[in-house]
């Protein structure tokens, strides 16, 4: 017994969370860097829901998952995926324990935003050439002028051939950019709101500038580009009607701090928590109980709707069909399923305190966090897991030693944001928010640490093991 008896009771009774540093052994500290050196690789490969799924197929391929054949039986052990339109994927492996006792589900999203080329994209303004784009998901416009964007994406041609693109990767490709004004001229353009600081119209790409040879003709930088993409890839200007091309941030994923404890990177939000849920998924040796599904979906940044979104049936398709090949009741199986929405969370920012609740908000390093509930003002848009799910969880978390916090998205009436977890729960499944803080959120350079990536990675591990 201590002299202090305010002491002792505090330390029985007050929370011990605290920054992981101060938990962790300098040899788990270098476990997590060394985690996310694989998370880097798979952030500069996958810039795109189609890079995502493509790379995901690659290292689930790698750990003997195959594409899942309806026509075929299942048994435990099986580890299959299936490929929704290139855009979204879900993998899985079979449970050995009873059917009907439910599946384990991780969902992340790994769609980020951007800015998507129009159907009409190109044109010529003063003898300069131009791509007109729609910004994908919520964006502060002005971080996206005068940074190297790259071009990804697919154009199907009038042969439906799918033609794939990809420029501004390797260090000897050009890359492309928006350009925004000088600061000498910009004093009408500084009198406007931030959020109009650029506007949508203005958010045009700059892709080249030397004319075709023809002076008696008009619109000769336009017919020099389209001639250059004719010749690389055999298409004209009408392919683009059927195109899908995205520009994101050149630059590559990287440590930030003199530390280097945190990743710099484009798509954190959220393949920060793909990545960490398909890596618990593929790192998982023995047959689980239940079956495990980590299902990585597109569309989240613009509502989950279209049918590679959260809100269309493909998930429910898959469990209901591995379910009735299982033996078990379908909707015996979801409603008794389990899943961890698994999406980033705003970390907070000591410039900006004002937007964040400190008593609940997420830090950088003390975890991953968990969310019982998302929503703006008073909940609205959410699905608020129940007490008894938090507890399942939290006391599952600090079984296994996974170094968790909790954190809601900014004070009560300043704003908020929905994940996928509703789409999730209305199928009545017991769903809660997982994922790992993020500074500068929604921006070309977002932010996490290496300590909190490696403890979602952990999250998603014990959840499947369970
Ligand atoms: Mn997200
Ligand atoms: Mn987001």
């Amino acid at each position: 017994m201590s002299e202090s008896k305010a002491k002792d009771l505090k330390e029985e009774l007050f929370t011990k969370k605290k920054n992981a540093c101060f938990i962790l052994k300098d040899s788990e500290i270098s476990q997590a860097d060394e985690f996310c050196k694989g998370y880097m690789r798979f952030l500069d490969a996958a810039k795109t829901e189609r890079e995502a799924v493509c790379e995901s197929i690659k290292l689930l391929e790698e750990k003997g998952f195959t594409e899942y054949d309806f026509s075929k039986d299942l048994n435990p052990g099986d580890k299959i995926y299936i490929n929704n339109r290139g855009k979204a994927i879900i993998a899985a492996i079979i449970g050995s324990g009873d059917v009907n006792k439910g599946f384990r589900i991780s969902a992340a999203h790994i769609d980020s935003p951007r800015l998507d080329l129009k159907q009409n994209p190109i044109y010529e303004d003063n003898q300069i050439g131009f791509f007109k784009t729609h910004y994908y998901g919520g964006i502060k416009k002005y971080q996206w002028t005068t940074i190297p964007l790259a071009l990804h994406g697919v154009i199907i041609d009038s042969k439906n051939e799918k033609i794939e693109v990809k420029i501004g990767e390797d260090e000897n490709d050009p890359v492309f950019c928006v350009c925004d004004l000088l600061p000498h001229l910009a004093t009408q353009q500084m009198k406007r709101n931030l959020s109009e600081g650029v506007k949508g119209e203005e958010l045009n790409i700059l892709i080249g500038s030397r004319p075709f040879k023809d002076d008696k003709e008009s619109e000769m930088v336009k017919l020099n580009i389209i001639e250059i993409l004719n010749k690389k890839y055999g298409i004209a200007e009408d392919d683009f009607i059927s195109a899908e091309l995205e520009a994101v941030p050149a630059f590559k994923a990287r440590d930030i701090g003199f530390d280097r404890s945190m990743i710099g990177a484009y798509g954190q939000d959220d393949r920060v928590c793909a990545y960490t849920a398909l890596k618990a998924l593929l790192d998982c040796d023995d047959v689980p109980n239940k079956t495990a599904i980590t299902v990585l979906t597109d569309k989240e940044e613009t509502g989950s709707d279209g049918n590679t979104g959260l809100n269309s049936s493909y998930l429910k398709y898959f469990i209901c069909d591995l379910a009735e090949k299982l033996g078990g009741n379908a909707r015996q199986v979801i409603s008794a399923s389990e899943c961890l929405s698994a999406d980033v969370n705003a970390a907070f920012d000591p410039t900006f305190p004002d937007v964040l609740e400190i008593r609940n908000a997420s830090k950088i390093n003390y975890g991953v966090c968990v969310t019982k509930f998302t929503g703006s003002r008073g909940k609205s848009g959410t699905s608020d897991a129940s007490a008894e799910f938090v507890a399942r969880i939290r006391n599952l978390l600090d079984s296994k030693n996974v170094i968790w916090q909790t954190g809601e998205l900014g004070k009560v009436d300043l704003g908020g944001g929905g994940t996928v977890a509703m789409y999730i729960a209305n199928l009545n499944i017991d769903v809660i928010d997982v994922g790992v803080p993020v500074l500068s959120m929604h921006a070309p350079f977002e932010v996490t640490s290496k300590i909190d990536t490696y403890m979602a990675y952990k999250a998603f591990k014990v959840f499947i093991e369970d």
